[in-house]
């Protein structure tokens, strides 16, 4: 395998994300769960993205970490690595953005790094360094009452300053706006000056094409799904993938269909409604999910008695008002983990009973699952819904189709659509 594009994400859904940004852009992209084994066979591939779980844990182990996806990518082949963030640039004084992006700066052995989260199309705009959430600035968005990560400062340039042992600068708009030629002669000039990282503004689609182009030029990027369209638009410009063309993903898996929903969000609430016209539903009691083994035996006989006859959905999902009960009585965490661990496990159990095509609500539901189910890698399918694709299995024998989509995404018949693509 050669590739031409490697990534490293921090978290899976941002991986996913990131995947099908990629695939959709023309790569053959793979998404792999945590660094892979050196002996795993994978199909043939444009693009890697390496899924870590690393935003927010000791800065030390998101770099170590991150250093063993770089050399798993390099040793595929690839030239350029693109360090995967949150589009609302998720992170503290302490990381782990800045101490990852530094030591691929330093394995690369290049003297500066281009970094952008911009994704104009969804609203994340960057304008002399400062990251704009829809119309309000960073910290005047939601983000500013996030609760592993409260971003207060929209001035990406301080923000990435404070977690990096080197200088940062910045290639503004109107550099930007000149095309890569400028960009990448702005990148020499700053790195002529001893500033190792330059946040880039971006606030159209054309400027990721541009600095797509520019940091093609570079060993390695730091940015957000933006900056992967950027790359794969310049890759593929350049002829340098095999690209998707007359890929098809409708490989038949077969097997009986399930769906499975931690998600509380709005959007997944009223996916559960609108299946419940299509397809049995078993509610759970979240209760009774924290001391799990009888709930995940209620629910897994449940599935048994009807897979048959077609999908079933089971879900924890439940309404504000009652997550905040649960949340009182056990603690948000504990609660949290509990209820994805109980997934988890019904998803195990689902597998044993024959599921091969397995949709899951909820990005942290969707981590627990995958983890535990030890999926090595996917191959990017069709689009769901914006930015929900298909997933295909690979390098293991358990030929599956999955969904993944966290909270908000797909439209209401979201389970019955996933289903659909799943043959
Ligand atoms: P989303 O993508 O919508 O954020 P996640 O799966 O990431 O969904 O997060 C949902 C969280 O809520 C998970 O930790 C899940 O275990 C938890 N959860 C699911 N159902 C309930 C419930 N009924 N009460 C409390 N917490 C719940």
């Amino acid at each position: 395998m050669t590739l031409a594009l490697g990534a490293i994400a921090d978290d899976y859904t941002g991986a996913s994300d990131l995947a099908n940004t990629l695939t959709r852009n023309g790569l053959r992209t793979i998404q792999t769960i945590g660094v892979p084994r050196d002996d795993l066979a994978l199909p043939e591939a444009d693009a890697v993205v390496v899924s870590l779980k690393s935003r927010s844990i000791p800065a030390r182990d998101a770099v170590a970490r991150a250093q063993a996806a770089e050399r798993w990518l390099r040793g595929r082949g690839a030239a350029h690595v693109l360090f995967k963030v949150c589009s609302t640039f998720d992170s503290t004084d302490a990381g782990n953005i800045g101490p990852v992006m530094d030591a691929l700066r330093a394995d690369a052995d290049e003297p500066i790094v281009l970094v952008t989260p911009a994704f104009p199309e969804t609203g994340r705009t960057v304008y002399q360094g400062h990251l704009f959430v829809g119309h309000v600035p960073l910290n005047e968005s939601p983000l500013k009452d996030h609760p592993l990560n409260p971003m207060h400062d929209a001035n990406l340039v301080r923000v990435l300053a404070r977690q990096s042992q080197g200088k940062v600068g910045l290639v503004d708009l109107a550099t930007v706006a000149e095309g890569a030629g400028a960009i990448r002669t702005r990148l020499g000039e700053l790195a002529g000056q001893g500033i190792h990282a330059a946040i880039a503004d971006a606030v159209f689609a054309r400027d990721l094409e541009a600095l797509g182009q520019a940091a093609l030029g570079c060993r390695v990027s730091v940015g957000a799904s933006g900056l992967g369209l950027g790359l794969a638009r310049a890759l593929v410009a350049q002829r340098r993938v095999v690209g998707t063309e007359g890929a098809s993903s409708q490989e038949v898996v077969g097997g009986f269909a399930a769906c499975l929903a931690g998600s509380c969000s709005q959007a997944t609430l009223a996916q559960i409604a609108a299946a419940e016209r299509v397809m049995p539903v078993l509610r759970l009691n979240p209760d009774a999910l924290m001391s799990a083994d009888t709930e995940v035996a209620r629910a897994l006989a449940f599935a048994r008695e009807r897979l048959g006859n077609g999908p079933v959905l089971i879900a924890s999902s439940a309404s504000p008002d009652q997550v905040v009960a649960v949340q009182a009585a056990h603690g948000r965490e504990a609660a949290g983990y509990a209820i994805e661990q109980a997934m988890a496990a019904i998803a195990e159990g689902l597998v044993a009973a024959g599921v091969r095509r397995l949709v899951v609500a909820g990005g942290e539901t969707s981590g627990a699952v995958v983890d535990r189910l030890r999926l090595p890698a996917f191959v990017v399918g069709a689009e769901i819904a914006p930015g929900v694709p298909v997933l295909r299995t690979a390098g293991t024998d358990r030929a599956m189709w999955l969904a993944l989509k966290s909270g908000n995404f797909g439209g209401p018949d979201f389970f019955s659509d996933a289903l659909r693509l799943m043959p």
